[in-house]
């Protein structure tokens, strides 16, 4: 199964408690393909500057990342920097430079176009449309967005939602987009514009799936190491849709599962900076990883509540 993202690429600087670091390889769709590599093989579309190192294509490409999209063009690689204090949660973006990725029109490679599974990583809502009526007859269609494009393009945004299948947002996001303080209510709101599942990422709190019949909650998992979050939103996007791909699952047991692996690529991202976790991870660890939520999520019924 093949599944294709469109999204950024990018060169970023970052700064937490625990360190820093320059000029190193970021972009939602960077990390959300190298989550989904360890299920499934991965299309990527998006555009770099001629300033983007052959390093990080050969990182990507070991990964089995077909990079037959990742158009190079005149100029600089688009470039983010973002800085954290102790709560992790919270991140304060330093600067922004678009470059190339001001002018991305993603194209997608003819033969790309039969991609069974496509996510539509944070990029203007108008843009994500262009996507859509550039691939065939996907299975799903997921996107991601963020305030930005909340606030800028909404009539775009709500059009595209109501084309796709599953949408994943921060909670900040769906609160925001819904105009709903309430996190049930805000995703119910977003259901009805057209899509079968909102999965609501809440940073170390976790994530919340809901579907118009059921809801489902994981935990974050109480790390040992936390060193750089960025990209963890994207790897949890990975981790998720990558399962789907690869097993075809879009059942409400096959979705609490890909939760729990989103989770558990999300967690991994968070350990090293930059793509560095993502890139040395083998089947085992995921594997324990997901048992992890199970061990931390299991306990019996015990009824005392007698007086009741
Ligand atoms: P996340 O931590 O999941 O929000 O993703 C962080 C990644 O998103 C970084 O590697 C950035 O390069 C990238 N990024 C930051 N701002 C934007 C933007 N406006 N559009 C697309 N990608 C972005």
């Amino acid at each position: 199964m093949s599944l294709l993202v469109v999204g950024s690429v990018a060169l970023d600087d970052v700064r937490t408690p625990f360190g820093e670091r320059k000029d190193v390889l970021g972009g939602a769709a960077v990390y959300f393909g190298l989550a989904a590599s360890y299920f499934t093989d991965v299309r990527l579309v998006g555009v770099v500057g001629r300033d983007f190192p052959d390093r990080h294509r050969v990182l990507l490409e070991s990964r089995g990342i077909d990079l037959a999209g990742l158009e190079t063009v005149e100029g600089e690689t688009f470039r983010w920097g973002g800085e954290y204090g102790y709560d992790l949660n919270a991140r304060k973006t330093m600067f922004t430079d678009l470059n190339v990725f001001a002018d991305f029109r993603p194209r997608i490679p003819e033969a790309f176009r039969d991609s069974e599974h496509v996510f539509l990583a944070n990029i203007e809502p108008g843009l994500q449309l262009g996507v859509l009526d550039q691939v065939e007859a996907p299975e799903t269609v997921s996107l991601d967005t963020m305030n930005y494009w909340i606030e800028q393009t909404p009539a775009d945004l709500k059009e595209v939602i109501g084309r796709v299948d599953l949408v994943l947002i921060n909670d900040s996001e769906t609160r925001e987009l819904a105009r709903e303080p309430n996190l049930r209510k805000a995703a119910a709101t977003i259901l009805e514009w057209g899509p079968r599942l909102i999965v609501v990422k809440k940073g170390e709190h976790g994530a919340v799936a809901f579907s118009g019949d059921w809801i489902f909650a994981v935990p974050g998992i109480p790390l040992e190491t936390i060193v750089d979050p960025t990209g963890a939103g994207d790897a949890f996007a990975g981790g998720f849709l990558g399962y789907v791909a690869a097993t075809g699952d879009t059942s409400p047991e096959g979705f609490r599962r890909a939760t729990i692996y989103g989770s558990a690529m999300g967690s991994f991202c968070c350990e090293d900076f930059s793509v560095d976790r993502l890139t040395n991870l083998d089947a085992e660890a995921i594997e324990e990883r997901f048992e992890e939520f199970g061990r931390l999520t299991r306990f019996d019924r015990r009824p005392v509540a007698g007086n009741a």
